[in-house]
């Protein structure tokens, strides 16, 4: 895959890149391992200063990189801008948070005498070189959520981003050089997956972080068990909404429109499997396709747009391939079901697609089992809660879920049986900083955000001083 910046409203490429060679990376590397040596001694408050600038700096440029995002990957300009600012709340939590998250553990002192010490705890202290592996569709809020927590931890990062998105990454490095960051803290590698193996096999990298595709994290996670190094791992989704008959359903097929279509269709967090119980479906699925049929489809940089393209030709080709499959074993289309017309001469080479409902979706399907990762809704008809909770977890994926109920006993039901990293009730899945993120089967394991993700870039250290060493205790 070249390295390049390639606009999906048209097709046009604007600019394209060299890959780093051996040489370039190496001197990366060393960069990276030097600075590691001085940035693990620096204390919480010198780190929270810095991501503090860094997030001041990001706000200022908010309206240029959003430009940039979605120039490069097609996201409506105002969710581009919405994203700039996640990213720099995020920063700043973590920057004032990290010391407390991190404070040093003390277990209980009859626990302590029982070990034989006189005093005991826990240090969490940086693990060195994270290599961070990142794909397009949260260009900047993907980094960000790896890179606020590592540095704040006292660990160094490198980015390999995907190569569709190279002015953000190579962004994203200037923007922790001007905060005052010292050389080698942050560098983005701009290199080809295929660079992933020997970078990751360096001695000098600690621990890696990916996020993207199964295919991508299977990858990466044997190479690092080989090398016996951490990994998070962040991968793809396949959500579901259920709609039980205690819900408020007007609100729910609202939200369900937006849980669907934020950032293109292209979210591993977006409700893609709408379960929905018998004795609301036909309220749910009209007020739903109807509210899925009134977006507006074109040009991501207009502020009336709800719906930009899809970030690759290959993207939309596997989505249609998926729809097509769907159909061709009986579902029906509700709305959409294709590329939209009309868009004008602007935009015809650009890779859109209409925002889609399918009705009548069964487990034969493709799309019930693998990722729809653009506008397009599967709905299903359940006749009882057991049968929305089979239906839910019948998929290789548990990264998030949604629940629809006013009804406490089928919320506590949820809670116990549902698959997935998150259960969300009556709103839709969506990240904060304050808590954790990450699933379950195949959308991976560790988590990010939150005290859970600081800690994932952490050595979890035991410190134990026996009974004559008491004085030296620090
Ligand atoms: P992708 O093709 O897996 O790419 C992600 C990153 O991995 C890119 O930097 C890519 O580099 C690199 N990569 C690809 N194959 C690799 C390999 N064999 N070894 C090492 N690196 C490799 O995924 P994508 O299409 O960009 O992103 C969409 C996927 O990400 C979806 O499945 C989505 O659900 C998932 N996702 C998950 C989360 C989460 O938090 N769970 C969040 C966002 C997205 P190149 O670009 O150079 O190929």
């Amino acid at each position: 895959m070249p390295i390049a910046t390639v606009n999906p409203a048209n097709g046009r490429t604007l600019r394209t890149f060299e890959a780093l060679g051996e040489a370039e990376i190496e001197q990366r590397l060393a960069a990276a391992h030097a600075a590691f040596g001085h940035w693990r001694t620096t204390d919480f408050e010198e780190r929270a200063q810095l991501l503090g600038l860094a997030a001041d700096l990001l706000d200022e440029d908010q309206q240029d990189i959003a430009r940039t995002m979605t120039t490069e990957m097609g996201k409506p300009l105002a969710a581009a801008r919405a994203e700039a600012a996640k990213c720099a709340k995020a920063m700043r939590w973590y920057a004032r948070r990290a010391e407390e998250l991190l404070a040093d553990e003390h277990p209980a002192p009859a626990d302590v005498a029982d070990s034989g010490a006189s005093r005991a705890f826990v240090r969490y202290r940086p693990l060195g070189v994270v290599l961070a592996v990142m794909p397009w569709n949260f260009p900047l809020w993907q980094v960000v959520r790896f890179a606020a927590p590592a540095l704040m931890a006292g660990n160094v990062g490198l980015l390999k981003h995907a190569s569709n998105v190279p002015q953000t990454a190579l962004y994203l490095e200037s923007l922790f050089c001007r905060a005052g960051y010292p050389q080698g803290c942050f560098q983005t590698l701009l290199v080809g997956s295929g660079a992933v193996e020997s970078v990751l096999r360096d001695h000098r990298v600690a621990a890696a972080t990916l996020t993207g595709s199964e295919p991508a994290g299977r990858s990466v996670a044997s190479i690092a068990g080989d090398e016996v190094k951490r990994t998070v791992l962040e991968l793809g989704g396949s959500d579901p909404y259920l709609v039980l008959p205690s819900a408020d359903v007007a609100a729910a097929a609202r939200t369900a429109v937006t849980a669907r279509t934020q950032n293109n269709g292209q979210s591993c967090i977006a409700a893609k499997r709408f379960i929905v119980h018998t004795g609301v479906y036909e309220e749910f699925a009209e007020r739903f396709t109807e509210g899925m049929r009134a977006l507006t489809v074109g040009d991501p940089m207009r502020e009336s747009t709800d719906i930009g393209p899809l970030a690759s030709e290959r993207g939309r080709a596997d989505l249609e391939e998926l729809v097509d499959d769907a159909v061709r074993r009986g579902a029906g289309v509700l709305c959409g079901g294709g590329r939209p017309d009309d868009l004008g001469p602007e935009l015809e080479n650009g890779w859109f697609y209409a925002p889609t409902v399918l009705g009548g979706v069964t487990p034969a399907m493709r799309l019930h089992r693998e990722e729809t990762f653009g506008p397009v809704a599967a709905l299903y008809r359940a006749e009882s809660l057991d049968e929305a909770v089979a239906l839910a977890n019948d998929s290789p994926f548990g990264l998030s879920s949604n629940v629809w109920t006013r009804d406490a006993a089928e919320a506590r039901r949820c809670v116990r049986d549902l698959e997935a990293g998150g259960v969300f009730f009556n709103g839709m899945t969506a990240s904060h900083p304050a808590l954790p993120f990450g699933g379950v089967k195949r959308s991976g394991y560790g988590r990010e955000l939150a005290g859970h993700g600081i800690r994932e870039f952490c050595n979890t250290t035991t410190v134990w001083y026996g009974p004559e060493a008491a004085g030296a205790s620090a």
